[in-house]
């Protein structure tokens, strides 16, 4: 199986390079690579030109216009990498016959009420990521290509910046931290993510019938004013030299903290269609994060 993989230097991207090798060829196209092929996806066409060239078996997408907050002032930059460049790249797929795996996001959700929802759940996304990331979704299912869709929240990485390693470093600096603490989701890991694209693929390439769209994230469900204490806690009980502590987290509501971009309060996404249709048991999100920082720490 030959795989193009987009986006592999994100924390996404750089788990699929290894959770992808066993299945195949991977053809890792960063944006800018030196072998002449286009992996920019601010320039949809010549994606498109590349997908046509190379022919792969499955396009994976990581790339992604993720900087929530500055695209309420870059749209037109974000729609072009979020929606036009997945459409463009679908319709390339789709003509050659091929699968694309693409993620998207708990933000085309509105985040109104205290449920989760499933994939049928009407969407109503409140920024600027969130309608671009929709508008990408729909030209995938409307190009027609076999295609998984992984919807997905809160991700987090050994590699490059998160949220954890934000609070450690503040926690470090300051006897005190106010956190938002009624906007509750998954956090879900980057390697998470992968295994379970992996999985989906090896299913997907044996029977169409699962093409769609798929809620993918950790299991229970978390404040990231509790996602701080939890973090806080683990680093303390290693010793980590800390100024604030668990106890020294404070919630604030999300409307005293305003941001450029508006986030979804309800971010909780139900499963049952993943974990029934690959037979996927899905973790806690606390054993995905508790493994980051391990690794992002180097403790055990
Ligand atoms: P990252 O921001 O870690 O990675 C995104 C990657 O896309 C970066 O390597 C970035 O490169 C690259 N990229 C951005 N613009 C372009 C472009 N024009 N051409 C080529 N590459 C580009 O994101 P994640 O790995 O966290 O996200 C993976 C997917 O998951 C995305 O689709 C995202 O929307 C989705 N998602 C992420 C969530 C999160 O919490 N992070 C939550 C929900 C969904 P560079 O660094 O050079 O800009």
């Amino acid at each position: 199986m030959k795989i193009l993989l987009l986006g592999p230097d994100g924390q996404v991207g750089w788990e699929l390079r290894r959770a992808l090798a066993p299945l195949g060829e991977v053809i890792a196209l960063a944006r800018d690579n030196p072998a002449g092929h286009c992996g920019d996806l601010a320039r949809p066409d010549a994606l498109a030109a590349t997908v046509n060239a190379l022919r792969p078996d499955v396009v994976v997408n990581a790339a992604a216009y993720t900087a929530v907050d500055k695209a309420e002032g870059d749209a037109d930059t974000a729609r072009t990498v979020n929606a036009e460049a997945p459409g463009a790249i679908a319709r390339a797929v789709a003509a050659s016959g091929g699968w694309l795996v693409h993620f998207s996001t708990d933000y085309v959700f509105d985040g109104s009420g205290d449920q989760p929802r499933d994939e049928t759940a009407p969407t109503g996304p409140i920024s600027v990521y969130g309608r671009t990331k929709l508008a990408g979704e729909e030209l995938i299912r409307a190009s027609g290509c076999r295609h998984l869709i992984l919807r997905t929240s809160w991700v987090h990485a050994a590699r490059g910046g998160n949220f954890a390693r934000t609070m450690l470093r503040l926690a470090a600096e300051r006897d005190r931290l106010t956190v938002v603490d009624d906007q509750i989701g998954a956090p879900t890991g980057a390697d998470l993510l992968a295994d379970i694209t992996a999985h989906m693929l090896r299913r997907a390439v044996v029977d169409a019938g699962v093409s769609g769209t798929y809620n993918a994230v950790a299991a229970g469900e978390v404040s990231w004013c509790d996602y701080a204490r939890h973090v806080l806690a683990w680093a303390r009980q290693r010793g980590v030299a800390l100024k604030a502590g668990p106890d020294a987290v404070h919630g604030i509501r999300t409307r005293d903290y305003p941001t450029p971009a508006a986030r979804p309060l309800n971010s909780r996404l139900d499963t049952t269609l993943l974990r029934h249709r690959f037979d996927l048991h899905l973790p806690d999100w606390r054993s995905g994060v508790d493994r980051m920082l391990g690794e992002a720490l180097n403790l055990p």
